[in-house]
């Protein structure tokens, strides 16, 4: 999985103050950066685009959905070439519940008899779109088995809102089989919304405005999608937990405890399947009912109705629900001095078909990196710290591999991680990071010294640049326009909260783990193969990165973010960034209540003086919308007052390590003990409301989004979801957590000070 991690960003960080002479490194003294910077043109040096290039052809040589033949080849190449390099490798493996399709039938029954074809024909020019051995059909893991038959209805992106608007154009669902196009949010809430408002059954197509023929020519003349190809996912319910869903919270071995798969909280209750556009037009023309709104229409060469009916479908899905094997490659470099702290740098190798875009792109480029330390360590070098290369497996069907990993781990990990550094695909382009706010200067700095190849400036100055002139788009979101503003004041890079859609959740958002997700993109053009049987090493080494030069950028900038943090005297975390973001989200939450306080209102106006109606075209009426309840006073001031206390704090611990002079080894262990709590000390056990398996109370992937982060999320979601009482609540728990935060920092500072 891999969504392009949004720059619209929340980062209000304090200016630089860069000193003459080298920038400062966060965590060494001006010594041991020198030091560092001259391991790191060492590390430089020995990257290799040709190395990239081989081993991306190799691991995308044939089909590695999990439990394919090449799936496990692949663990073993790995495992083998870690080895050689000096790495202490080993593989884990892990037995989970993976359905794949048996049979899968859709057709249209009526009124224009169709049969859907939910294949993907070889191409010209693409030698590796013509192998069919091992590779599955496009389905929707985790969606429900079932036979059914309704009318269908077009429901948009099938967010909640759009619901809302059916329910004004007098459209429902109930019993029927609705298609929604993808975009907008994750395609698993639009088989869970259509459930929950009583569909029976779910289509899910690709429209050409979003990745055909609407962006560019497609492929294999350009490199959008093609009218046959389909978008394969996962519609597992990741906003509830990730990972196995027969083994929840606990690692996935061979003798887990099990519960029934009837039991299993996270699977779809109805049958769902992923469809070209070619196929979906054939369904979308024969939709009567109302004239799709503005906002709903494609690209398809149609008028878009809403329906329902008089199209009727058929769908069936069948799958084998019995358990896959796993396979997680870990390769450990025991450091010289803390072996007992970790830094974990991780990108899944599983992919849908292929994968040569996402993940192995991103797979080889790290593994790159872990060559180039093997090397660097064949020298004499040893890492300060201990650092962890992992390579995952089932990331595709719901973060499996290292969501069990994690679970397994979870003790001795959250006493040890230092951070955990997660990638998975990569083109050429610009540099986006989603990460835990203390490790946006890391970032930063790690950035700031990484030349970007098309112009020769540094991949930060280049992604300040990117954000400052999206900034000023007439369209501009109010994110976009204050990262632009951090972006133009000389501020650290602004990056975004972490959400979900790739491996790092298990690591922040359940063990509280401080994390950053990385790529570089924007450029190659690669979403038109998204999760399709064209995701192959002819089209990426075409669009995707030719030269494989974005590779060695990518290997470049985690290679720092891993040397620097398993190097560093004092861990490298920054805590103005993070105090001065949770003050940003804070001020959000407070519009949005107001926001929501205003609407109430106005919604009750309108409805006592029948404007709704007044205003409708009586030849084409609407349903008024339902009155909303009173948004009742909510009480910020111990929220505001914990994130006060916390800016405080960590000005005056990042003064301190500013100041502060070489430690004495035994007091630099005991710091980072400190350090690496404060994290930890942002989560609850009790967790979030509905989903206790996701602990943290700054960072979580919305409900209603499912990639899309949610800041505050206790607080901002029972906002969104009108629960008044819950936000109170949430209120005072995510208070506790700052000020728990708060304490760790001043711990930390009294270190650093001889305390
Ligand atoms: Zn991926």
């Amino acid at each position: 999985m891999n969504h392009r991690i949004a720059l619209a960003a929340l980062a209000f960080a304090a200016a630089q103050t860069s000193a003459a002479g080298a920038a400062p490194m966060l965590g060494f003294s001006p010594s041991g950066a020198d030091a560092e910077r001259a391991l790191e043109a060492k590390f430089d040096a020995n990257l290799s685009a040709g190395a990239i290039d081989a081993r991306l052809k190799i691991l995308s040589a044939e089909p590695n959905e999990v439990g394919s033949p090449h799936d496990k080849a692949n663990a073993e190449f790995v495992l083998a070439q870690l080895k050689s390099w000096g790495w202490d490798a080993h593989i884990e493996t892990f037995q989970v519940l993976y359905p794949t399709p048996k049979h899968e039938l859709l057709e249209m029954v009526g009124p224009t008899p169709f049969k859907a074809q939910l294949n993907e024909p070889p191409l010209p020019g693409d030698a590796s779109s013509a192998v069919r051995e091992n590779a599955l059909p496009p389905y929707l893991v985790y969606a429900a088995d079932g036979d059914v038959t309704g009318d269908l209805v077009y429901v948009n992106y099938g967010n909640p809102d759009d619901y809302v608007a059916l329910a004004r154009m007098g459209v429902d669902v109930k019993g029927k089989i609705v298609i929604a196009r993808y975009g907008s949010a994750w395609r698993g809430l639009k088989v869970k919304l259509a459930y929950e408002h009583g569909a029976v059954g779910c289509i899910i197509y690709s429209d050409p405005a979003d990745d055909g023929y609407g962006p560019g020519d497609v492929y294999p003349k350009g490199a959008w999608r093609p009218d046959e190809g389909v978008q394969r996912g996962s519609v597992l319910d990741i906003p509830i937990e990730s990972g196995d869903p027969l083994t929840p919270g606990v690692g996935a071995t061979a003798d887990a405890k099990r519960i029934a798969i009837a039991d299993a909280k996270v699977l779809m209750k109805i049958p769902a399947l992923p469809i070209s556009y070619g196929d979906a037009q054939h369904l979308l023309a024969e939709l009567g009912g109302p004239v799709a709104p503005k906002g709903w229409r494609g690209a398809l060469p149609i008028t878009y109705h809403v329906g329902g009916g008089p199209a009727r479908v058929h769908l069936a899905v069948q799958s084998d629900w019995s358990l896959k094997p796993i396979y997680d490659v870990i390769g450990v470099m025991k450091g010289a001095e803390r072996p007992n702290e970790w830094v974990i740098r991780a990108n899944h190798r599983d992919g849908w078909v292929f994968g040569a875009w996402d993940p192995l792109s991103g797979q080889s480029a790290m593994l790159e990196e872990a060559r180039s330390i093997g090397a660097l360590a064949k020298t004499g070098w040893r890492p300060k710290r201990t650092i962890i290369y992992g390579s995952w497996d089932g990331e595709e069907p719901g973060l499996l591999g290292s969501t069990e990993w994690a679970e397994q781990h979870a003790e001795e990990l959250k006493a040890k991680a230092v951070l955990y550094v997660n990638s998975d695909s990569n083109t050429r382009g610009l540099l986006g990071a989603g990460a835990s706010y203390s490790a946006q200067r890391l970032i930063t700095e790690a950035a700031a010294d990484v030349k970007d190849p098309e112009t020769g400036v540094s991949a930060l100055d280049r992604a300040q640049a990117g954000l400052q002139v999206r900034g000023l788009a007439p369209d501009a979101t109010e994110d976009a326009k204050r990262a632009a503003k951090a972006a133009t004041s000389g501020a650290d890079l602004p990056i975004s909260a972490l959400g979900s859609g790739s491996d790092y959740t298990p690591f922040v958002q359940h063990l509280g783990i401080a994390s950053i997700n990385f790529e570089y993109g924007g450029e190659g053009e690669q979403a038109g193969v998204y999760h399709s049987q064209y995701d192959t090493y002819e089209h990426f080494s075409r669009f995707g990165d030719p030269g494989m030069v974005y590779g060695v950028v990518m290997a470049e900038t985690g290679g720092r973010l891993v040397l620097r943090t398993a190097d560093a005297d004092v861990a490298p975390y920054q805590f103005a960034d993070l105090a001065a973001n949770i003050d940003q989200n804070i001020s959000e939450l407070h519009k949005l209540a107001d926001g929501l306080r205003e609407r109430s209102a106005a919604v009750d106006r309108l409805l006592d003086s029948r404007a709704f109606a007044l205003a409708d075209d009586p030849t084409k009426p609407t349903v008024a919308p339902d009155r909303l309840d009173v948004v009742p006073a909510i009480d910020f001031g111990p929220l505001d007052a914990a994130a006060t206390r916390l800016k405080a704090s960590a000005r005056a611990y990042d003064a301190a390590l500013a100041k502060a002079g070489a430690l004495k080894p035994a007091a630099q262990a005991k710091l980072d003990a400190v350090l690496i709590g404060v994290e930890h000390s942002l989560t609850d056990p009790q967790g979030l409301p509905g989903r206790p398996w996701y602990q943290h109370l700054i960072y979580a992937p919305g409900m209603l989004t499912g990639y899309g982060a949610k800041t505050l999320p206790g607080v901002r979601e029972a906002l969104e979801g009108r629960r008044w009482a819950e936000a109170q609540a949430y209120i005072g728990r995510t208070a506790a957590a700052l000020d728990a935060a708060r304490a760790r920092i001043d711990a930390a500072t009294a270190i650093l000070k001889g305390g």
